[in-house]
């Protein structure tokens, strides 16, 4: 129920926008118009739909009127009937936008000549993402067939939906490549993980609260939600356990689960909340057009692969070729589907995902890279934030190679290359403003391996000042 702070309309967005845009919600049973049906308009803003009503009169007549139920019913703090303030009281973002009318209308804002060729989808995610040339490709060609299937409705032919299975190591960018490709298609967006959609036990809530995410995403547009994306991260974790002689049932039950959503199905999910309860509103969400990716870092698959190999090469040799595989730094590329299976993914939730590729680990030249590079690279952040302090800031090529020297350490890819970096930058950014002498800094390799500090040049000279180990 909501309380009575989320009662002021002023939040949000949608204060400017006409009240026609949104629906009429029942107030006993909290669905909307498109689903219950016309309303009867009590005053102050109050709607019931006819049901309700029809509900209503037939106790009356009955003459078993259930007051507790109607009390239940009641916001806290009210009074029997005090209708002034029931006014508005649904809160803004829990308010459902209308359908568009006209389906053409609607393909307008989002048709087949809006999606850009997969070499141009590819190129713009070349703009951020540095490597993963072979995930790229795929991905561009994958999403391009997944929003020709939505909109090429009048084919005889069905074609399959193109959900994908990402498979890399932490921090390859598989969360980023998915965001990135949102953004550039201008599509909603929602990432969960697998295992928050299993934990509590009861799939079919859980699940609900993804698409509702996804809705939230789309400004509660459920039109534009149904063409959406949803990255479900941490696929690996609800693998079935290998080697146990125990049925894994939360493993098998979490694909099972999620088998109806990836394939395309009604979901009832709750409006500007993530549980169902009296006082919220409820909308239908079809998930056949919504584009799924699951993502994981599959640990060990490596070695699924490995066996497969060296079993199916026939008699003898097998420590030699085994030697040959361990050297194979893309091992990853040669997965098969009976590897996934092996590793303990269920053959009906694979087959939902047809679209299989890999993205490598990332090695320190790329990591030097997506320090630099891309569009929006960490390097030109600071550069930038430095800029506006009228301060040049410089990398060594020595530093750059040290700090991804460190993050490798760390094993968790690039995600680490922010921390590292803001560890260092923290005194830089502390210190720079304290004096408007200073013109340029730039970071030593000596800075970043503890044995020296970071040059420092004022303003109008060549020769930097020496500064002391930090
Ligand atoms: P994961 O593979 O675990 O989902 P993420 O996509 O979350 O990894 O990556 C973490 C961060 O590292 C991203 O936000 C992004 O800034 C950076 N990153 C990772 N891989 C790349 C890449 N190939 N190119 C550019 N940036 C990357």
């Amino acid at each position: 129920m909501p309380e009575d702070k989320d009662r002021p309309d002023t939040v949000g967005h949608g204060e400017s926008e006409s009240a026609d845009e949104y629906e009429k919600v029942c107030f006993l049973c909290r669905r909307p118009e498109s689903k219950a049906g016309k309303m009867i308009e009590l005053p102050n803003n109050i709607h019931i739909c006819m049901d309700c009503m029809q509900k209503s009169f037939d106790s009356m007549n009955n003459g078993n009127i259930n007051y507790t139920d109607l009390i239940n019913n009641l916001p806290p703090n009210m009074g029997m009937i005090d209708l002034s303030s029931l006014q508005n009281r649904v809160p803004e973002r829990q308010r459902l936008k209308k359908r568009k009318e006209e389906k053409k209308e609607s393909k307008k804002s989002f048709s087949i000549k809006d999606i850009p060729p997969p070499h141009k989808i590819k190129k713009q995610l070349d703009e951020y993402i540095i490597g993963q040339e072979h995930a790229k490709k795929v991905m561009s060609v994958a999403v391009y067939n997944h929003y020709k299937r939505v909109f090429a409705t009048d084919t005889d032919v069905e074609i399959e939906k193109s959900n994908m299975l990402m498979i890399g190591p932490t921090g390859s960018g598989k969360t980023y490549m998915v965001q990135t490709l949102a953004r550039l298609l201008d599509v909603p967006l929602a990432i969960t993980d697998a295992t928050s959609l299993t934990e509590a036990g009861y799939i079919g809530d859980d699940v609900e609260s993804v698409v509702s995410k996804l809705l939230a995403a789309a400004d509660n547009d459920v039109e534009r939600a149904e063409h959406g994306i949803i990255f479900i991260d941490e696929i690996d974790k609800i693998a079935k356990k290998k080697n146990t002689n125990q049925r894994d049932v939360s493993g098998e039950a979490g694909q099972q689960g999620m088998l109806k959503l990836l394939e395309g199905s009604d979901i009832e999910v709750p409006v500007g909340a993530n549980s169902k309860n009296a006082m919220v509103p409820l909308t239908t969400v079809n998930t056949r057009n919504i584009l799924f990716i699951c993502g994981g870092a599959f640990p060990d698959l490596e070695n699924v692969i490995k066996d497969r190999l060296t079993k199916s090469s026939s008699i003898g040799f097998q420590s030699e070729l085994r030697d040959k595989y361990d050297g194979d730094k893309n091992i990853l590329d040669k997965v098969m589907t009976e590897d996934l299976r092996t590793f303990g993914m269920v053959p009906e939730f694979l087959g939902r995902l047809p679209v299989v590729f890999t993205l490598q680990g990332l090695t320190e030249d790329m990591l030097v890279q997506i320090l630099k590079e891309p569009k929006n690279a960490i390097l030109k952040q600071y550069k930038k934030l430095l800029e506006l302090d009228e301060v040049k800031l410089e990398f060594e090529d020595g530093a750059l190679r040290a700090i991804a020297r460190r993050a490798l350490e760390k094993d968790t890819g690039a995600r680490a290359l922010r921390a590292i970096l803001e560890e260092y930058m923290l005194d830089i950014m502390y210190e720079i403003p304290k004096d408007d002498s200073i013109g340029e800094v730039i970071i030593t390799e000596e800075y970043i391996e503890h044995t020296g500090g970071p040059k420092i040049l004022l303003r109008g000279q060549d020769i930097p000042m020496l500064t002391t180990q930090q």
